[in-house]
């Protein structure tokens, strides 16, 4: 006789680091961050952990947070490689015994981030982020299984960065979405000006709207929000939208700042935003420029 376990899961949200000597924002805020949210997936005994954040408080704390949950956590699933969603996945990776799951272009990506950690990330976040050497590995058919139940690693293309995908559990009804949909923070858009536009996000949604998912843990939320799947895939494309129009109509990066504070006054990560105008009206105001190094001044 075979036993039939139900998965569940459960949602930690990490909040951003605090710097108390952060540069600040065009409105007088401090610079922070975004918060993270981290997905642990359960069956009676094991669990799978996804994007695990980045400094070594948020390690601690999740890490806590995790073993209370008393499970055998097998792996550790890093939807994309901005090194927010991922640099303590080693931490944890070494606590819990996991081991750290990608795909072969994510794993790229994280390359990438952490060669710009010297550039970016630990400009931004002196001292609190662990070392975090690269040591996710690839599954056969981008495909996890948890007590007999099927993961699936859908690849999704560019979304917020080069390479994303998501995670789809379908005995759950659920998607865990990294950046590919947002929920009640503000979009990092930055990136979109090395591939011309919002478009291949577009079609990234898609992507995800085609599984049909009842729920979607955003990698970046509100925690006071619920995860219904159709209005945050709705709010994410209109959101997406609505940036395209503000760049068409206001003149500056700090305009368009103002106007999508004021179209959204309740997103967290303004960060974030500041970030998304700098890339935009730095690279529309310096077509000679480096974009690459428009990209990352926008963050600092
Ligand atoms: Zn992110």
């Amino acid at each position: 006789m075979s036993t039939v376990t139900t998965l569940t899961y459960d949602v930690f949200v990490s909040d951003p680091p605090q710097k108390a000597d952060a540069p600040l924002l065009p409105n007088g805020e401090r610079k922070g961050g975004s918060p993270v949210a981290s997905t642990l997936i359960s069956g009676a005994e094991d669990a799978v952990l996804t994007d695990p954040a980045f400094t070594s408080d948020q390690a601690q704390a999740l890490g806590d947070w995790v073993a209370g949950k008393d499970r055998n956590v097998t792996e550790i699933f890093v939807t994309h490689g901005h090194g927010d969603h991922w640099f303590a996945a080693g931490v944890l990776a070494e606590r819990f015994g996991a081991r750290v799951v990608a795909t072969e272009g994510s794993i790229a990506q994280m390359h990438a981030n952490v060669a710009a950690r010297p550039f970016l990330w630990d400009k931004a976040y002196a001292g609190l982020i662990p070392p975090a050497p690269v040591t996710a590995v690839t599954v056969p058919d981008n495909r996890l299984t948890l007590e007999g139940h099927d993961l699936v690693i859908v690849e999704v293309g560019h979304s917020d960065t080069d390479d994303t995908t998501v995670l789809h559990v379908p005995d759950l009804d659920l998607v865990v979405s990294g950046d590919v949909i947002y929920n009640g923070a503000h979009l990092y858009l930055g990136e979109s000006v090395l591939v011309g536009g919002l478009d291949p996000w577009r079609r990234a949604i898609d992507k995800v709207a085609a599984l049909e998912p009842r729920h979607i843990v955003c990698g970046h939320q509100n925690r006071e929000l619920d995860d219904d799947a159709d209005r945050t895939i709705a709010e994410t494309r209109q959101y997406l939208d609505e940036a395209d129009e503000l760049f068409r109509t206001e003149p500056t990066a700090v305009a368009f700042f103002n106007a999508m504070i004021e179209l959204y006054p309740n997103h967290l990560a303004r960060t974030v935003l500041w970030a998304s105008a700098n890339a935009l009206y730095g690279v529309r105001d310096n077509p000679d420029g480096d974009v690459r190094e428009i990209i990352l001044a926008g963050w600092l």
